[in-house]
């Protein structure tokens, strides 16, 4: 995915303590593969490779002491201005707002129609639906369905096939029952067609709408983008509802759609659920593409958390092959520090709740190999080897463990030593401490 990518990329940049304008090049190179394969449209990826190039040269990053953690938040910040920086709006300042919404057939027309609707009654609005879908019989059927899930109401003519009469229609009985919001749920084609556009501009000038609402599938990675340009050039929308978020999106659609059509997501569908529809929120999107959820946050505590004069102490502790159990404790202490596992895992982004439970187990683990090593003597914690079965009995029973775990514990201790006698290289062995391991 482009998550994948991208963070992958900048693994890359992290890792280096300084990055060179051929590093910098050699990055954008790969987040700009990595947009075109995402379905972000050509044109907007070179504005932004530009940009972000610039501003990284301009800002000085390669002589800073972060360089490569800073490229990553101009790349967050330009992604961000491209769809928009801030949540978008709609534009309540008439007696009644009209919201159109119009989209190609599938695209989840029918089904956002009722999210607004459900979204804004929460707001305390008094929304109306409106079945202008005509030619469709299961469509004004599939309206009153979710409607009346809602608790919004629908408005529907069954003896007319006019769409525009039904719009105006709709209009009169909202003024005549205090409906405040009037969204209008038009029909679609499978593709963009003249008579499609024609309807949809009647309507447009029958009823001069607040908001007229694309719905795209942002599934539809790049096609999204041409469905919105058309649509925009006709009908001069004013926002996106960018549908199927949840699904297995590649993230180019979202990225495109502002800069290409200049008008702004507003709304997110983040499922089939009518209440998964969520104000959209470009910060929100620009992490979830760089795909790092928080860890970024994370990998600063990791590092806050590794004094780095440990660091320095360990390196040479390891090299003189003189790392002990007391060592080992002082580890464990480390990890602690930067919170809980828990805490840790679910900061990352795809960690699921098995995972999260399997987590607290190892902590309790963790708990006990500390018991353990404090219940040894500071001889014994230098050289685990005079750790006989008399001492493992009394350490077991010391701990509150069982003999069984002392065994383990120094069984596992023996391969890591073993294991960092192969560290030649201190730099390698400084990260595999500092950061997560
Ligand atoms: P319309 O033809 O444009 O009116 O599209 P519909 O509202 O009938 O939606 C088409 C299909 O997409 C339906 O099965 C919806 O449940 C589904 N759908 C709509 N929005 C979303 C969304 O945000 N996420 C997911 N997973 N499915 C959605
Ligand atoms: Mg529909």
């Amino acid at each position: 995915s482009l998550a994948d990518r991208l963070g992958s990329v900048f693994k890359k940049l992290r890792g280096k303590g300084k990055i060179s304008e051929a590093d910098l090049k050699e990055a954008m190179k790969e987040v700009k593969r990595a947009l075109l394969e995402a379905d972000v449209n050509f044109k907007v990826v070179k504005d932004f490779i530009n940009g972000v190039s610039e501003k990284a040269l301009g800002q000085n990053v390669l002589e800073s002491l972060t360089p490569g953690q800073q490229v990553i938040k101009i790349v967050n910040d330009e992604l961000c201005a491209l769809m928009g920086k801030e949540t978008a709006k709609l534009d309540f300042s008439r007696k009644i707002t009209v919201i159109m919404m119009v989209g190609l057939q599938g695209a989840g027309k029918t089904t956002s129609s009722a999210k607004i609707g459900g979204f804004l009654k929460k707001q305390g609005k008094r929304p109306i639906l409106v079945a202008a879908d005509v030619y469709r019989p299961a469509a004004k059927k599939q309206l009153k369905v979710v409607g009346e899930q809602l608790g919004v109401p629908v408005f529907s003519i069954d003896e007319s096939t006019d769409a525009v009469f039904i719009a105006k229609k709709a209009l009169e009985h909202a003024s005549q029952n205090a409906n405040d919001v009037v969204i209008i749920d038009t029909a679609g084609r499978l593709h963009i067609d003249e008579e499609l556009m024609e309807e949809l501009k009647n309507i447009k000038s029958a009823v001069e709408p607040s908001e007229i609402l694309l719905t795209v599938d942002a599934m539809t990675g790049q096609d999204a983008v041409n469905v919105a340009q058309s649509f925009n050039k006709q009908l001069d929308i004013t926002g996106v509802v960018l549908t199927k978020l949840d699904g297995d999106t590649r993230g180019g659609a979202a990225l495109s759609v502002k800069a290409v059509t200049g008008k702004p997501i507003k709304f997110a569908g983040m499922g089939e659920k009518l209440t998964d529809l969520e104000p959209f929120h470009p910060d929100r999107m620009a992490s979830r593409i760089l795909g790092m959820g928080d860890v970024l946050t994370l990998i600063d505590k990791a590092q806050q958390a590794f004094d780095e004069r440990q660091a320095a102490e360990l390196e040479k502790k390891i090299r003189e092959q003189s790392f002990d159990l007391n060592d080992y404790l002082n580890q464990l202490g480390q990890i602690k520090k930067m919170g809980s596992m828990q805490d840790i895992l679910s900061m990352m982004p795809g960690v699921n709740s098995k995972a999260l439970s399997s987590a607290q187990i190892d902590e309790k683990k963790m708990g006990h190999i500390e018991a353990i090593i404090q219940a040894m003597t500071p001889a014994e914690r230098q050289k685990p080897e005079i750790i006989n079965s008399s001492r493992k009995q009394r350490i077991a029973n010391g701990s509150g463990t069982t003999v069984q775990e002392v065994n383990l514990l120094l069984k596992q201790f023996v391969q890591m030593q073993k294991l960092m006698k192969q560290f030649s290289n201190p730099k390698k062995l400084k990260r595999g401490f500092g950061g997560l391991g």
